[in-house]
């Protein structure tokens, strides 16, 4: 099952990603995670990407186009994968149908999680309020300020990816509104129906 979470950041795509992880046993392909790791590990990408991330914007296309080429290519995503904040733009939605056509294969289903705005950044700012109670580190972007920034991120670039999977027939949409339990059953009501 080849299938995408899209969303705006905070949708709940990374909590629905993880509980289909366990449910059916196939990764999850997080570019944010990825990009995340690698300025940790303050590799090449991860010094050209943290001022961007920092600032709510979007990392090239070419980076992340690169990242997810090399990460579907690892055996684990042989039964297949989800892809959970990529892709983001329309030009990586071209790169990931033809890195699956070049290997015989396409996408199964993308699923979109319908949240409101006004609901998003009161989610942003509960996750960063868990993250320091935990005492994890708190992501830079995950601010009330910044959030703006990435939800007109979502607006500009990712948004028109509805019409173009609507378009290719791939396109269902779920209310992401409902509580964790509800999408999630949602979510695998539209996997039954494939
Ligand atoms: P996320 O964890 O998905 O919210 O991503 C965090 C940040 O990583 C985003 O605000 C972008 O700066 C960057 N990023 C993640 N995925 C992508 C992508 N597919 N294209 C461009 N930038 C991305």
């Amino acid at each position: 099952m080849r299938l995408i979470l899209l969303g705006p950041p905070g949708a709940g795509k990374g909590t629905q990603a993880q509980r289909l992880v366990e449910k059916h046993g196939i990764p999850q392909l997080s570019t944010g995670d990825m990009l995340r790791a690698a300025v940790a590990a303050g590799t090449e990408i991860g010094k050209r990407a943290k001022a961007v991330m920092d600032a709510g914007e979007l990392v090239s296309d070419d980076i992340v186009n690169t990242i997810i080429s090399e990460r579907i290519d690892q055996p684990d995503c042989a039964r297949g994968f989800i892809l959970d904040g990529y892709p983001r733009t329309l030009v990586q939605a071209d790169a990931v149908e033809a890195m699956l056509s070049a290997k015989g294969t396409k996408l199964d289903s993308v699923i979109e999680l319908l949240v409101d705005d006004k609901a998003l950044v009161g989610r942003i700012v509960k996750r960063a309020e868990e993250a320091a109670a935990a005492g994890q580190p708190v992501r830079k972007d995950d601010n009330p300020e910044v959030f703006q920034d990435r939800l007109t991120e979502y607006y500009k670039k990712t948004a028109p990816l509805t019409g173009y999977y609507y378009a290719k027939g791939t396109l269902r949409t779920v209310d992401g509104m409902l509580s964790i339990d509800a999408v999630t059953e949602e979510i695998e009501a539209v996997l039954a129906s494939l």
